[in-house]
């Protein structure tokens, strides 16, 4: 079945007789057994619950895997995927990773005793440097928050399978849509649902997704146990979302191109670092192994004063965290999403005060270009 059938009809399997086209909210946090021994297939909501259940199965499909776990955020996913680990296992990081995941991983996953090294990469000889005897995972995103590089899944794959390490992939940028990572030979998918795949910003969620039933097993035990779950309310929201992703993602990709190119002619703009220009050092990489380039732009301006003046005088487009959304948002990654990181890994990565990054939106592409006119122009 074509992807674009699947972001509607990805689950199937119907939960009550009326004929709803819409998956009823089971808003119940207990079912009632059958009987003694005996259950109708749900027992409690952490365990599983139908409306969650049903958008499992379609992120599953989405993604070709054979299980998907809803998390109550990419944050909840991303913690409960640490636990597979124990003191001492190592994992290989891109260094340029969306902030919070950064932040847990310095923070909590250390203190728990895992090691990490940040690396780039996009750089294979980089990470074979960095494999030791205790390395149990790489961890990459690709394209990367917000510097948008790009890492060849397919070739760090080939290599995990020589080295027997997991390899997880952060896909929130491109979604299923555009890239699929288990399909290219990683091991597990990791999504912050709150952006691409919910689509509307007005809910939170996360995923993991995976290829093999084992892991599967592992992660289940996991999820009931630590109990991030999703509400039913909100995996119904993100059934909803979903429907509509291949529409998003193509308008939201065909905005980003124009704006892109817009950014590329303005006196202001010194850098702009969009994953579907040719002349973006992944552009290859991503045309080989995802159908598109999605819509994150960042881009730098020729002094703190411009970014400063562009984040206040956008009336369209907002100033605000997160993306994905069909609200076009501007951030400002020194400020907001990598304030935690330290300073000098900032300062490698060229996050400063210059640097802005647009999730572009499914508004008309002249009205964003006109308030981004608006916006230079006062500057
Ligand atoms: C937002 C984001 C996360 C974290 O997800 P939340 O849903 O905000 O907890 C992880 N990875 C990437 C790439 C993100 O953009």
């Amino acid at each position: 079945m074509d992807i674009d059938t699947l972001c509607i009809h990805g689950s199937d399997i119907r939960y009550d007789t009326t004929g709803a086209l819409s998956v009823p909210i089971f808003q119940s946090a207990t079912f009632e057994h059958p009987g003694v021994g005996q259950s109708t297939g749900y027992d409690y909501s952490r365990v599983q619950n139908p409306t969650r259940e049903h958008l499992e199965r379609t992120l599953a499909r989405l993604e070709n895997g054979v299980d998907a776990l809803a998390f109550s955020s990419g944050m909840a996913a991303l913690t409960a995927l640490m636990e597979l680990f124990s003191p001492g296992d190592h994992i290989i990081a891109s260094d340029d990773l969306y902030g919070g995941s950064r932040r847990l991983f310095d923070n909590v996953s250390m203190k728990n005793g895992l090691k990490f090294d940040f690396i780039n990469t996009s750089n294979k000889p980089e990470i074979e440097k960095s494999i030791r005897a205790e390395t149990k995972a790489i961890f990459i995103e690709t394209p990367t928050n917000p510097m948008m590089q790009v890492t060849d899944i397919s070739e760090v794959s080939r290599l995990c399978r020589e080295r027997g390490l997991l390899l997880i992939v952060d896909n929130t940028f491109l979604t299923p849509y555009f890239q699929r990572p288990l399909d290219l030979g990683a091991d597990i998918v990791l999504h912050s649902g709150t952006k691409y795949l919910c689509g509307h910003n007005d809910t939170l969620a996360g995923f993991l997704v995976v290829a093999d039933p084992g892991l599967s097993e592992r992660l289940r035990f996991i999820y009931k146990t630590t109990g991030a779950c999703l509400s039913p309310f909100d995996s119904w929201l993100l059934i909803r979302g979903i429907k509509t992703l291949h529409i998003r993602m193509q308008r939201q990709q065909e905005n980003a191109i124009k704006i892109a190119r817009w950014l590329c002619e303005q006196e202001k703009v010194r850098a702009v670092h969009y994953v579907g220009l040719p002349s973006h050092p992944g552009y290859s990489v991503s045309v080989r192994q995802a159908s598109g380039f999605g819509a994150m732009i960042s881009f730098e301006v020729d002094s703190e004063k411009t970014a400063l003046r562009l984040l206040e005088n956008v009336k369209i487009i907002k100033y605000a965290e997160s993306l994905g959304g069909v609200e076009s948002l501007i951030t400002y990654p020194i400020l907001q999403t990598h304030a935690d990181l330290p300073e000098e890994v900032r300062k490698l990565k060229g996050i400063n005060e210059t640097l802005l990054r647009l999730s572009v939106g499914i508004e008309c592409v002249d009205d964003l270009i006109a308030d981004l006119t608006q916006a230079i122009e006062v500057c």
